[in-house]
């Protein structure tokens, strides 16, 4: 009988989560949902040296903002907590210590010293030093020394690391769901370390795939740059003698660069413009990052890009709810070869999403900035200026910009637009046009046309520079909506005002 499915997102708390780590955790998201199963997060602290404090807490955030629900983990408990490895380092050296008992691994006592001497002596032989079957027989190794000196040494506390004992010769065959049967000879891999004495900690390799086994997963979903240790975790599998229950693996593409060349790094972000991340990140340094959010994302719609950044549904279909990717989601369609980054698609993704948002909608995502330039208005009429003008924008943050002048009266008139209209018999006719919209009742759009367009005709004036000028004074500049779409909206009183203020405060040009 097969398993529940369970997944996990297993992050290193070493920065700012990268998309590609968002990706890597949507695709174990959509699996899990896809098949009924669990969604774990583990998160991978062992590495002391890299550790970021505000990271962990980061990547919380970012699931959460991205719609990633998480069904056990960090955050969140569950039956295998705790889920963090720090908090679970007690357990790893019984499993060390079982591979060393059971002949898998062994212990090594060398030196950074030595081990560097060890080094520049192979590099002076052109050669690149490998801790492996042929070195660990004559090094400072349980193998090598007399059983009563290796107790000894621990004893006495020198410093050890627990070694994997990889075999020599051997040809590992293991299945990838993306990539298929892959094959290595062990004898190209080296002994890694498994378990560190004077940290008191396990590396990422024992703990990994301790954790993998008592957590129960059932299938491991990651990066592309894992499949090398693909090899020493299907043989630590067999070591402990868990083979049976080993999870099935999936290595997903890289993403890459918009160029198309190597992999996508945190500088191409800021060379290129376009942010690596999914929120704002400061780290304790003091080093900022940007976000897709900042930037003006919508979550729905970054998701929606980066579901289909190495996987595709097999049909034109472009735009996808979370609902329509659990649906539509399967390894099997997951590519091989990397995916290219492309900056102006991202916007293309997000203009979709902003331009299908309801007026409510709208005004719960411009009160903040409308709030930030002092402007206290209804979410009805923040909705309702934002639903007018949304066509244009394919960020969030273009927003205010674009419909800054429903609220704020010009202060300043756009030179290029004033020397073009403000002149020769337009003054007049503005004024003239005063007169006539003082005496509509009925502000609508509707009537309010009707009646202008009237007089324009009866009086035989030229229509385009009529509404350019009186676009001059609502707006201040060449830009915006239809006139009657502004008239309407700021309402007839302030209509008239920001006539008379461009009347009182321009001189025509000649
Ligand atoms: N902690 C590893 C990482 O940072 C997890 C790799 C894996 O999923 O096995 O990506």
């Amino acid at each position: 009988m097969s398993r529940p499915v369970r997944v996990r997102f297993a992050p290193s708390p070493t920065g700012p989560l990268h998309i590609g780590g968002v990706r890597t955790a949507l695709y174990n998201y959509l699996f899990a949902r896809k098949h009924g199963g669990a969604m774990i997060l583990r998160i991978e602290d062992t590495d002391s040296q890299r550790f970021v404090p505000g990271a962990e807490e980061y990547i919380l955030r970012s699931l959460a903002w991205c719609g990633i629900e998480i069904d056990e983990g960090v955050g969140v408990g569950g039956p295998h907590a705790p889920y963090r490895q720090s908090e679970r380092r007690e357990l790893y050296l019984q499993y060390a210590r079982q591979l060393v008992r059971d002949g898998w691994a062994y212990y090594a006592f060398d030196t950074a010293e030595e081990l560097e001497a060890l080094r520049r002596d192979a590099e002076s032989r052109g050669e690149a030093f490998a801790y492996n079957y042929a070195v660990r027989g004559r090094l400072a190794t349980s193998l090598a020394l007399p059983a009563e000196e290796v107790e000894a040494r621990i004893a006495r506390g020198d410093q050890w690391v627990v070694r994997f004992r990889t075999p020599e010769n051997e040809i590992v065959q293991m299945h990838d769901l993306i990539r298929g049967e892959v094959e290595v000879n062990t004898s190209t891999l080296d002994d890694k370390v498994l378990y560190k004495s004077a940290d008191a900690l396990p590396t990422y390799h024992l703990a990994n795939i301790v954790d993998d086994h008592l957590m129960e997963i059932t299938h491991v979903i990651r990066g592309e740059e894992w499949l090398p240790s693909l090899p020493l975790h299907y043989l630590l599998y067999r070591a402990f003698g868990w083979t049976d229950s080993q999870p099935q693996f999936a290595h997903l593409p890289l993403l890459l660069k918009p160029t198309g060349g190597g992999k996508l790094s945190k500088r191409d972000g800021d060379k290129m413009g376009f942010p690596v991340f999914p929120l704002f990140w400061q780290s304790p340094t003091g080093e900022t990052a940007r976000g897709y959010r900042e930037d003006g994302y919508l979550p729905e719609a970054f998701i929606n890009m980066l579901a289909l950044l190495g996987w595709n549904p097999g049909t034109e279909q472009e735009l996808f709810t979370m609902a329509e990717l659990i649906d539509a989601f399967s390894l099997d369609r997951v590519s091989k070869s990397g995916a290219r980054f492309q900056p102006d698609k991202a916007r293309w993704f997000n203009a979709q999403y902003l331009h299908r948002l309801s007026d409510p909608e709208l005004a719960a995502i411009c009160q903040p900035h409308l709030r930030a330039h002092g402007v206290e208005v209804s979410d009805e009429r923040a909705g309702r200026a934002a639903g007018i003008m949304k066509e244009r924008a394919s960020l969030t943050t273009e927003l205010w910009e674009l419909i800054s002048f429903f609220f704020v009266a010009p202060t300043e008139y756009e030179e290029k637009q004033a020397r073009k209209f403000w002149k020769g018999e337009n003054p007049r006719i503005l004024k003239e046009l005063r007169g006539v919209l003082a005496a509509i009742d009925d502000f609508s759009q509707e009537n309010t046309e009707r009646i202008v367009h009237g007089w324009i005709a009866k009086r035989g004036y030229p229509t385009g520079q009529v509404m350019n000028t009186l676009r001059l004074a609502l707006v201040g500049a060449g830009k915006g909506p239809g006139m009657y779409d502004v008239t309407s909206f700021i309402g007839r009183e302030e209509t008239l005002r920001r006539i008379d203020k461009l009347v009182d405060t321009l001189q025509p040009f000649e």
